[in-house]
């Protein structure tokens, strides 16, 4: 079939296999670019499709000649449907590394379930005995708890008072106002339950029972702070109660490993386009003007970039792992320079529908935007006819 984009509100409900393929193959191509590093050689990615958790899994494969465990939650291809960009992704990675002479195999199914731990306890027992890096990169709106069966849906709202801001619909270019209204007490702790640090602790507690974690192993996971900008609706909202509680999760965790000569980090990442962050409000109107700016500035970074630092800068670097007051990895320094801010900040104030073009990037956003799912890519002709079956696995 010829697939063409299908853009519905901050989705893409098609995806083309080449382009992803090519997307891929552009961050496998940026690794191999940099200097090697001395890492991991057994990981586990969980969320490893998409976004930053494709990236590590990238970076790891690629940069330390890391074998790999990816989980992620796509769709295979259907009838007359695409398979997910996560699925086309995954394909992609796992033919690269195996040519590569790497190890790669992939679980698709839910990260928060029993089930899918033991079968990711299964393979590592089969194939490498154990893992020394355990990445947690999970973005979802949802997770069955798996002793309960309650069913939690995360929310992003601010929290006590309503917040109105500026914002932007990428695909209209239209800049208007948008009043997000504060969370019940219940949908702050669903989203504590979605996206907080519990289910990573059900993960490091299977590994460690299941004598699956090595000695020494280290597991990260990420989060975001950003600008005062987004603060009602990110830091200071749902979500950014979550990361506390991911965040307060890696310091437990951290205590326990390094008993073992293990660690373990909250790595706090830059704001980039992936499927989770375009679904925030006022975020994308802010990643538009921060892209601007720090492209001008030659301070530009995705997620590749960031994951290789992490890899190359922060965490095997052979000696102590920098951290903020507060023990997190910072990753963000660049987006939250005082002079990117300040230009970000006068950009913000003048921005409307007439000058959104001048004043930020927002054909940079879009482009990334459906670069996500693999189109926009140079030398892939969109015309051609493609198989969208692929296998994973
Ligand atoms: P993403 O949407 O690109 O990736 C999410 C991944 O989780 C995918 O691989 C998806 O398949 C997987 N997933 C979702 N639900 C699952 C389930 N139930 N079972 C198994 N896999 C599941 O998201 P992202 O933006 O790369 O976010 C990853 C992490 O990075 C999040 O913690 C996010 O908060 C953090 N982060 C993102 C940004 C940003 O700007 N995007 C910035 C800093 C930190």
């Amino acid at each position: 079939m010829v697939i063409k984009p299908k853009v519905r509100g901050f989705i893409c409900t098609t995806a083309h296999p080449v382009g992803c393929a090519a997307h891929v193959q552009e961050q496998i191509d940026y690794i191999q670019s940099q200097p090697r590093v001395d890492g991991p050689k057994k990981a586990l990615i969980i969320g490893s499709s998409t976004g930053y958790g494709l990236a590590t899994r990238i970076a790891a494969a690629f940069a330390c000649g890391a074998d790999t465990i990816g989980v992620c939650f796509e769709k295979p291809a259907s009838d007359n449907r695409t398979a997910t960009a996560g699925w086309y992704n995954t394909a992609a990675f796992e033919q690269a590394a195996r040519q590569a002479g790497r190890f790669a195999k992939t679980v698709n199914g839910d990260a928060f379930s029993d089930e899918v731990k033991q079968e990711v306890i299964d393979l590592i027992r089969t194939h490498f005995g154990q893992v020394d890096l355990v990445v947690y990169s999970l973005a979802s709106p949802r997770r069955r708890h798996p002793r309960t069966g309650e069913t939690f849906s995360s929310v992003l709202k601010t929290i006590g008072q309503p917040f109105t801001s500026k914002t932007v619909d990428v695909h209209t270019g239209k800049v208007t106002e948008v009043t997000v209204q504060p969370a019940t007490e219940e949908e702050i702790r669903d989203t504590i339950a979605v996206m907080g640090g519990e289910d990573w602790q059900m993960w490091m507690d299977a590994l460690e029972e299941a004598g699956v974690l090595a000695d020494g192993a280290t597991t990260v996971a990420y989060s975001y702070i950003g600008p005062e900008l987004t603060r009602a609706i990110y830091r200071d909202g749902t979500i950014g109660k979550a990361k506390d509680d991911l965040e307060a999760t890696a310091l437990r965790l951290n205590e326990r490993l390094r008993a073992r000569g293990g660690r373990a980090f909250v790595s706090v990442n830059k704001a980039v386009v992936t499927q989770s962050s375009s679904a925030i409000p006022v975020v994308p109107l802010y990643i538009s003007l921060l892209f601007k700016v720090m492209k001008e500035k030659g301070l530009h970074e995705d997620c590749i970039q960031q994951m290789y630092r992490l890899l190359a800068h922060r965490l095997y670097t052979g000696g102590e792992v920098p951290v903020d007051d507060q023990g997190r990895i910072r990753l963000d320094e660049l987006e939250l320079r005082e002079d990117v801010q300040a230009a970000v900040m006068s950009g913000w104030e003048q921005v409307t529908t007439d000058n959104l073009a001048q004043l930020t990037d927002i054909a940079g956003y879009r482009r990334d935007f459906l670069r996500l799912f693999g189109f926009e890519m140079d030398g892939v002709d969109y015309e051609a006819d493609v198989n969208p079956d692929v296998a994973i696995g």
